[in-house]
């Protein structure tokens, strides 16, 4: 008879090559990840080769025959966003609807802003990314109560993330030049 007092050991995680996120299912995250950490290998080989737009979905979706990170390895305009396309476009949507916000804004139009605000950790595909912004918006409430207010609040959780990835913090004096008005001649 089977001894069932032993508990079942658990299959060993394959280890994940760097930069590959996992999402909710377990499953390589096509949408958490950037593009340039998706390139596979020749199986049994340790050399890079190019492969079709096809190839990489295939494996990405089987989460085997993945390199580390290229530095020179952009999204081909035809692909589906990887998370830095889907952040830059999100990112460029959020600031620039923040610069055209009224000064007043109407109950409504506050309303409406605080819901589309909402909707980001929920809705947002990166879900990492989404996860991790619904966090800060329990520390930091969306501030909807003017255009300033809001593109400030916006920069800061943007200046979050930044800082989170390693990158440069944006000062955030200038996001209607940026967002808005353009720079000074
Ligand atoms: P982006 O960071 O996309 O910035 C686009 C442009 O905005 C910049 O060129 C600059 O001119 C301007 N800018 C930069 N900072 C600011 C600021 N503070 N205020 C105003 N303007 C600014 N990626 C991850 O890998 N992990 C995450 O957890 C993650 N979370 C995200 C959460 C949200 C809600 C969003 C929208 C995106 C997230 N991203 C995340 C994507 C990430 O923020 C970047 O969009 C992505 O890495 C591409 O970066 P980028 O350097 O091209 O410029």
């Amino acid at each position: 008879m089977a001894d069932r007092s032993q508990p079942t050991p658990t299959p060993p995680k394959p280890s994940l090559p760097p930069g590959m996120v996992l999402g909710p299912d377990g499953k390589p995250c096509k949408i958490c990840t950037a593009f340039r950490n998706w390139r596979p290998t020749a199986p049994g080989s340790t050399t890079p080769r190019k492969k079709s737009t096809a190839e990489m979905m295939a494996a990405l979706a089987s989460g085997t025959g993945f390199r580390s990170p290229e530095p020179n390895t952009t999204l081909p305009a035809h692909c589906p966003p990887d998370v830095e396309a889907l952040g830059r476009a999100t990112w460029t949507f959020l600031h620039a609807t923040a610069a055209y916000y009224p000064t007043r804004p109407t109950t409504h139009q506050r309303a409406n802003m605080l819901n589309l605000i909402h909707a980001l950790p929920v809705l947002y595909p990166c879900t990492h990314c989404a996860k991790d912004f619904g966090d800060r918006m329990k520390e930091c409430p969306p501030d909807v109560s003017s255009r300033e207010r809001l593109s400030r609040w916006f920069c800061e959780r943007h200046n979050e993330v930044n800082e989170k990835l390693g990158k440069e913090l944006f000062d955030c004096a200038k996001v209607d030049e940026r967002w808005k008005d353009g720079p000074l001649d």
